[in-house]
């Protein structure tokens, strides 16, 4: 792999990045700490109408493209496939920069197309399937989605039962995909599928790049609790696609979900991150320093919330220093997810009847949306059931779960 002539420092990036920042987007105000300005949304999904999503989306795709273009969209990327080069911490160092800066939220979807499927591509693709989608789905020009759980394959991923049979030079695809991220958005889904079922069930499945529009797939929006559809069912009925939608070899299925997987695991430890000014703001509001039990649960939440942070910086500590995150890489992601039911828990105890009745006062009965949001994230990416597992048994050395 070809190392970067002139790395900076990561504070000159830094500085070179906020310059570059400030040319084109205003400074994010702040409204820490404050009560009743600017929205109260702290939703970890969206709720809105199909027109406005559409809109929120398009925004983030000219975002993305604008900074594609002036050259921090592949920032880690390797310099032979068009980026720069340089280490994770830099990308990582980006993303904290534009924090700071009023940019368009963009949805999971993005993270996913960003930075899940292209390395899926990198290790497993072929050098025409490379070039054909890694610089659309870093530059967000076409979007991707993970065609990997099943009604009856979630956990385990190797159960799936959606089937790729073999017609001529063709693929024909028959099953069902649950829980799509952001497929009403996608041109595109990474899709795993049974491609043998005389073989070892890890064994027999291939990943096959499959375009949403072509006939037979029916993308079905799911209605959450929280409102909004940020997930779909996949329905794929008679799909068929050439050999050249295959990625990775026959039988490498699970090797390359493999990739995906742990491309997601490192991704987003900062989810929520931005509730946290909105919790305190909300605990000084609910005079939580004259009730001892209030004051306690918040001083609990609080320290939960920095032992994530500090964690955080022991993963950044790792990356700086051009090493692979240990433990901390590995609980980083259960400790943010919990933190996020620690957050809704709070809110549910300082506002009591408030979380479900809408009064009408700003910064109350929005918590309902990241409270019932929260729960998805236990379950997105690998339940924290299966993570402890990992841990226990990746980290910790403990005998292996039965089979
Ligand atoms: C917000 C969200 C977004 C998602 N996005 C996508 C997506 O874009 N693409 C995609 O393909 N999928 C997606 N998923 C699906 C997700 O990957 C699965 O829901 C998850 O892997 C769990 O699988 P399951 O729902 O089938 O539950 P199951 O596997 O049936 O698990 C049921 C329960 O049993 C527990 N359990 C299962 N096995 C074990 C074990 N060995 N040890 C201990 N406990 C166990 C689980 O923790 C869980 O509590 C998403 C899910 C959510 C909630």
């Amino acid at each position: 792999m070809l190392q970067p002539k002139n790395l900076p420092t990561l504070e000159e990036f830094r500085a070179d990045a906020r310059q570059w920042l400030a040319g084109v987007a205003s400074p994010r105000e702040s409204h820490d700490n404050a009560w009743g300005e600017g929205s109260d949304s702290v939703a970890l999904f969206d709720n809105l109408e199909h027109a406005v999503e559409t809109e929120l989306v398009e925004a983030g795709k000219a975002w993305e493209r604008a900074r594609f273009d002036a050259g921090w969209g592949a920032i880690s990327w390797p310099i032979e496939e068009g980026g720069l080069g340089y280490p994770a911490i830099y990308a990582r160092a980006f993303d904290e920069e534009e924090r700071h800066f009023d940019v368009p939220r963009r949805s999971e979807i993005f993270e996913v197309t960003r930075k899940l499927i292209p390395p899926t591509i990198l290790k497993w693709g072929t050098d025409a399937q490379k070039t054909r989608w890694n610089r659309a789905f870093l530059r967000t020009d076409e979007m991707c989605c993970q065609l990997f759980s099943e009604p009856g394959a979630g956990s385990d991923l190797a159960g799936v039962a959606t089937k790729a049979t073999r017609d001529g030079d063709e693929w024909v695809l028959n099953g069902q995909k649950v829980w799509t991220s952001g497929a009403r958005f996608s041109e595109w889904g990474l899709a795993v599928c049974r491609t043998d079922s005389t073989v070892a069930k890890h064994a027999g499945l291939t990943a096959f790049m499959v375009p949403l529009d072509a006939p037979g797939v029916t993308v079905r929006p799911i209605r959450q609790m929280s409102g909004g559809s940020s997930f779909s069912e996949v329905f794929l009925d008679d799909v068929r696609l050439g050999d050249e939608y295959r990625l990775g070899p026959e039988g490498s299925g699970w090797s390359v979900a493999l990739t995906t997987l742990s491309a997601e695991r490192i991704a987003s430890n900062d989810l929520g991150a931005d509730a946290v000014p909105r919790m305190l703001a909300l605990a000084k509001r609910m005079g939580v320093a004259n009730s001892p039990f209030l004051r306690h649960a918040t001083v609990s939440w609080w320290s939960h919330i920095r032992i994530h942070e500090l964690n955080e910086h022991r993963v950044a500590a790792s990356l700086e220093a051009g090493e692979e995150p240990g433990p901390e890489g590995s609980i980083g992601r259960l400790y943010c997810t919990q933190n996020l039911t620690r957050t809704g828990d709070l809110a549910a105890q300082l506002l009591g009847p408030r979380l479900v009745a809408d009064v009408g006062e700003w910064g109350t009965y929005a918590w309902s949306e990241q409270f019932l949001g929260a729960p998805g994230y236990r379950i997105a990416g690998g339940s924290q059931e299966i993570q402890r597992n990992i841990i226990a048994e990746r980290v910790l050395g403990l005998p292996k779960e039965p089979k």
